[in-house]
């Protein structure tokens, strides 16, 4: 029969075929880790999104459109990577979202930034 070894300690493994963990010790601590992981990508992933939200709504102010150079933009931060949803206008402009926040390209070193209205406050309650 094939040796086996913990997938978190390495020690060798008894028992079923399946089993991959020396103990229910190390099958836990193993799991914890990733979740852990896990965890810390999810929670990077929304340090930034949470960052370029809180800067579209900045730079919008109550305007309900401002157009604003690509280059204000990375000079406060904003990533352009992250985003939560896209879709395509009926005039072939591609939007991208960060919540209720989005953006299209004017060209190619300018931007509009919108408000999504179905988004906005009150209507999702
Ligand atoms: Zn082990």
């Amino acid at each position: 029969m094939e040796e086996r070894f913990c997938l978190h300690c390495r020690g060798r493994v008894r028992g079923r075929s399946d089993k991959k963990f020396c103990s229910e010790s190390c099958r836990n601590m193993h799991n914890n880790q990733l979740n852990s992981t896990a965890n810390a990508i999810i929670r990077n992933v929304n340090i930034i999104l949470r960052k370029n939200r809180r800067l579209l709504g900045m730079f919008l102010g109550d305007e309900e459109r401002l157009v604003i150079s690509r280059e204000s933009m990375l000079l406060k931060g904003f990533n352009f990577e992250y985003f939560t949803k896209r879709f395509v206008d009926n005039d072939g402009y591609t939007y991208f979202f960060v919540y209720e926040y989005g953006y299209f390209a004017l060209s190619a070193e300018e931007f509009v930034i919108v408000k999504d209205p179905a988004l906005d406050e009150g209507e999702l309650d």
